[in-house]
């Protein structure tokens, strides 16, 4: 891809360049855990966005869009923000640049992906990332530091783009590394490196590319009823709830809420069993915890959808490993861990069934825990 968009950007703009990439990110376990102050798992992939970038010696930035055969050009004032959604996140990014007090000068760029749009693997924090990396490196001597950078491609969601996100996108796309996964705690923001090199199995998503609609905004509500449960504990978050906690106030809670609660508080233990499980290379124990969070987002959270809860139940008859649903829910994709000898038939049988009953096949998207943002050096 590298020598593609270098190529390109030379026939446009006349001169060499050099490239970066940011990844975009698979999150293994630690779902609807950031808003109740508790802890995600994600790791960074094999599906980047790359960029080729050179000064160009004035005050605007002009970019190239291969994927969508685009072309735009912008001031660096707060009053020269581009119409075209992609190139908002990357004019975002420049202007929280420039808030934070960095030097963000004229450029010119030509950039490409291949994570997937759309898809729950954060394509847009894998572009904001490319280009905060880019901008340290090539104006700033990379004084800011790394989670300011992940700060930078959240504030261009917030304020940029209208997307109300929180952090753990941006965090992994940008701290990505080889074969780790990373636990970010949400409350103190620390984070921790993992091993995750599953030798003998597969990391593979199935999106069913069906998003469910609907009318009465169910994330305020999942979050409103994990408040609820917290004010009646007289906790700040569930992070500090625990199941004897909630047993106690059973019956001053209502079931939803307390079903609610029941999840995010087994979903925080998961992460760390799954943690432990890592250090000993268990694979088979993160794979149980993994369909223990389907089955609670699913009966408890109530955040699934037919369509997963089907592909969830054909992993199942076909022996995967683990596989729950990937994100916020009521649609996108599941996450499979799967040994390799099961995983021809388990991508066979998906398709097929999967197809029958929805009459159309799940996208089928690999992943390789790599490294996030940086320099790409030949
Ligand atoms: P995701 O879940 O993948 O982050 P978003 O809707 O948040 O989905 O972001 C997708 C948007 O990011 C696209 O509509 C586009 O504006 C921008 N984007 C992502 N990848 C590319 C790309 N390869 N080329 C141009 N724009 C891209
Ligand atoms: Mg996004």
């Amino acid at each position: 891809m590298k020598e593609k968009i270098q190529e390109i950007f030379k026939q446009r703009f006349g001169t060499d360049s050099v490239v970066y990439a940011s990844a975009g990110r698979i999150n293994l376990i630690g779902e609807h855990t950031d808003y109740n102050g508790g802890f995600v798992f994600p790791g960074a992939i094999d599906k980047y966005i790359m960029a080729a970038i050179n000064i160009n010696g004035t005050g605007k930035v002009r970019v190239y869009s291969m994927d969508m055969d685009a072309y735009c050009e912008f001031g660096l004032n707060e009053e020269d923000a581009p119409q075209e959604q992609w190139a908002r996140y990357i004019f975002g990014v420049c202007r929280e640049t420039i808030k934070r007090g960095g030097t963000v000068k004229g450029f010119d760029t030509v950039f490409a992906g291949n994570v997937p749009l759309g898809a729950g693997l954060s394509s847009s924090a894998a572009l904001e990332s490319c280009f905060a990396f880019a901008l340290n490196d090539m104006f700033n001597e990379n004084k800011i530091d790394k989670f300011e950078l992940a700060k930078i491609g959240q504030s261009t969601e917030h304020n940029y783009c209208g997307v109300n996100c929180g952090i753990m996108d941006q965090f992994a796309s940008v701290f990505g590394k080889k074969d780790c996964l990373m636990r970010l705690d949400c409350r103190s923001l620390e984070h921790e490196y993992f091993p995750f090199h599953p030798e003998g199995y597969r990391l593979v998503l199935l999106n069913s590319k069906v998003k469910h609609e609907l009318v009465d905004s169910p994330y305020n509500k999942r979050r409103e009823s994990c408040e609820r449960v917290a004010a009646t504990l007289g906790v700040e978050t569930l992070r500090d709830a625990s199941y004897t906690m909630l047993a106690d106030v059973r019956d001053k809670v209502s079931d939803e809420d307390y079903r609610r609660a029941r999840y995010v508080i087994g979903e925080k233990q998961r992460v760390l069993d799954v943690c432990d499980a890592l250090e000993r290379g268990d694979y088979e124990t993160v794979g149980r915890c993994m369909y223990e969070t389907h089955d609670g987002l699913s009966r408890d959270y109530e955040v699934s959808c037919e369509e997963l809860d089907y592909l969830n139940d054909v992993a199942r008859e076909c022996g995967v490993t683990g596989s729950r649903i990937m994100g916020g829910g009521f649609g996108g994709c599941t996450i499979n861990l799967v040994k390799e000898d099961r995983y021809d038939n388990f991508i066979a049988t998906a398709k097929e069934k999967f197809n029958a009953k929805y009459g159309h096949e799940p996208e089928v998207i690999n992943v390789i825990i790599s490294d996030g943002a940086h320099k790409v050096v030949d």
